[in-house]
């Protein structure tokens, strides 16, 4: 067993997990350095129970430089009454809290990236300790987990919610449940590029029902964006008998990631031009950019060219790529 060969986690909760009521705190992290020599990083934390129930773990901020979760959750904190909640929640707006500070994706601490970080090391850096406190002491409180993504200062997305294929096909029934509960616009078969040390996985191998989302992105969030995160959350605590009313039904258009075609790459450098804007319909072949190198003037665009049928899910946000940079994710459009 894995839990026995570590030593204690390093981060210490000042709320107490199972004590009824609303409590505002922190998971207080040692972090000794120049300006502290003592210091923590604290990362704030709010905790409702009320009685027996299922436990809902809500996050955002898993990359720093993503807010429409962190706008829902730390909105949802400060609303929150004891009395509201059949169980319980535990809501951490901003999980790479470091991360979230600095408006990054990554830590300014260690270069850590929280969602590759998993099961997370209590002898690592700032982000692995982190990881690790979610790997061995939140996670195993929760029965469903809602872990708030957008695409940050290089991606921008639809609006959906997702959750992944499972092999455990009654697992992934109840997380699909949830992601139609949430009720974005958009709902997504979610395929992803590389799932080791994620944070989804991780939650998803201890069985819980994971759903997350990809809400937008840029580096902001807009008006009706925030509003999607924080009508989804609430729609998720309904549909889990944790808060009381009707969940409200939103039309949402369902998604399929089917395979690794639905990502395009950059192998040059350059100047992108986008030919198709989210949302838009893609036919495979169709040259869905390009990217002009930008040394010298006359030279050939770089075509880059749609390899399945499908709705432009993402695109890469800034107007400059880099060799390698994700330009693209096509899904397609599930039909009955
Ligand atoms: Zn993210």
């Amino acid at each position: 067993m894995r839990d026995h060969d570590l030593r204690p986690s390093p981060i210490s909760a000042t709320v107490d997990f199972s004590a009824n009521g609303v409590q505002h705190g922190f998971l207080r992290l040692p972090y000794s350095r120049d300006d502290s020599a003592w210091g923590s990083v604290m990362i704030p934390l709010t905790v409702v129970k009320n009685g027996e129930g299922p436990t809902a773990l809500l996050t955002g901020g898993n990359h720093g430089d993503e807010y429409e979760g962190p706008i829902a959750l730390f909105d949802l904190a400060r609303r929150l009454k004891a009395e509201d909640v059949s169980g319980r929640v535990i809501i951490v707006p901003a999980m790479n809290y470091p991360a979230f500070l600095a408006g990054t994706r990554t830590s300014p601490i260690d270069r850590g990236n929280m969602n590759r970080s998993f099961p997370g090391a209590p002898d690592g850096t700032v982000t692995p300790k982190i990881a690790d406190y979610f790997q061995r002491t939140l996670l195993p409180l929760a029965d469903i987990v809602l872990d708030f993504h957008s695409g940050g200062k290089t991606l921008d997305f639809l609006p959906f919610c997702a959750a992944h294929i499972l092999p455990d096909k009654t697992q992934e029934a109840k997380a699909f449940d949830l992601v139609k509960a949430f009720g974005a616009p958009w709902s997504m078969k979610m395929l992803e590029i590389d799932a080791v040390g994620m944070y989804d996985t991780a939650a998803e191998e201890m069985g819980k029902i994971f759903i997350t989302t990809e809400l937008g992105g840029g580096g902001t969030a807009t008006a009706k964006s925030a509003g999607i995160a924080k009508a989804g959350v609430a729609n998720v605590l309904k549909a889990a008998g944790i808060l009381k009313g009707a969940v409200e039904a939103a039309r949402t258009t369902w998604l399929d990631m089917p395979d690794g075609n639905c990502f395009s790459f950059a192998e040059d450098g350059g100047l992108i031009e986008p030919l198709f804007d989210l949302g838009d319909q893609v036919r495979n072949g169709d040259v869905m950019a390009r990217i002009y190198p930008v040394a010298r003037t006359g030279a050939e665009a770089l075509e880059i060219r749609a390899k399945m049928d499908g709705v432009l899910a993402a695109r890469h946000f800034p107007g400059l790529v880099k060799p390698g940079d994700c330009v693209g994710v096509l899904a397609a459009v599930v039909t009955a």
